[in-house]
């Protein structure tokens, strides 16, 4: 393929995988190439990391859907202690009442500017009037703050939120988003969405996916970072083996955030469902 089709759905995945390395995103999204390196996230040891948090999600989600709390935390207990406390502390800090409306692993589609977009929300809440975006972070790193603050989920998911709202005509003003860091909850990352900020993460996002659009084959160039390189699931065939990629214990933290970020949930088979 050497266009993208116009129905090309960008999510926080593709887009953070361009804003990283823009050959990295041709390789995936328009050559579809199979991922042929053997340096992956599991060939380096964050399996039993990805494991957890996917056991995690799961287990919040069967909480916010109503499963029998004990018997969540028991499940939790199977897995581990430190899940079992990540839990208690989502049901501590969530205690559910008849009032509240939560809805776990809720996608939604959203056209912005006339091009489709998509966000897979970990956790969507109306609570005393606001509306809630919980995404929860399971990193055994303490968050970095700019990482998050440039991240394009910290853009596109409150903006695909704001205008999915606002095509309820719904306000957008009570919209707070948290980036819930379960392993220093203290650390957590919060903010409250605002026009100025949608003004913001619009402009960006059009600017964004009009140049993806419109970049020849050719210019989908590499990295000149290489510690994106560095845990990439293409190295092998970029050459950009850990020889080449320079590691300080900060560049590896990073390289680490940067892959589990751009590969995350990618658009699944999630029901979509209005607010
Ligand atoms: S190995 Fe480096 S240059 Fe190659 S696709 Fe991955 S990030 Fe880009």
């Amino acid at each position: 393929m050497d266009k993208l089709p116009d129905n090309f759905v960008f999510s926080q995945s593709n887009l953070q995988n361009f804003m990283d390395c823009a050959l990295r995103f041709k390789l995936r999204y328009l050559e579809r190439m199979p991922w042929p390196a053997p340096f992956t996230l599991e060939a380096q040891g964050f399996e039993a990391e990805r494991k957890a948090g996917d056991t995690i999600h799961r287990l919040i989600r069967g909480y916010f859907e109503g499963l029998d709390p004990l018997s969540l935390l028991n499940n939790a207990l199977l897995h581990g202690e430190l899940t079992e406390v990540w839990l208690r502390q989502v049901m501590d800090a969530f205690p559910l009442s008849e009032s509240d409306t939560y809805r776990a692993e809720l996608r939604i589609d959203q056209t912005l500017g006339g091009v489709p977009a998509t966000a897979i929300y970990d956790l969507v809440g109306q609570e005393s009037g606001k509306v809630l975006i919980i995404d929860w972070k399971s990193s055994s790193r303490r968050p970095n703050f700019r990482r998050i603050r440039e991240s394009a989920q910290k853009r596109l998911f409150p903006l695909v939120m704001a205008a999915h709202l606002q095509e309820w005509q719904t306000e957008y003003s009570n919209l707070e988003m948290t980036f819930w860091e379960l392993n220093f909850p203290e650390s957590s990352f919060r903010f409250i969405y605002n026009q100025d900020l949608y003004a913001a993460d619009l402009a960006w996002f059009m600017e964004l996916t009009a140049q993806i659009k419109n970049l020849s084959p050719e210019g989908f160039q590499a990295t000149d970072d290489l510690r994106k390189c560095r845990y990439c699931q293409y190295q092998s065939y970029c050459r950009r083996g850990p020889a080449e990629a320079p590691e300080a214990k900060e560049d590896r933290d990073e390289a680490i955030d940067a892959m589990i970020q751009a590969g995350e949930i990618e658009i699944g088979d999630l029901r979509v469902e209005p607010l």
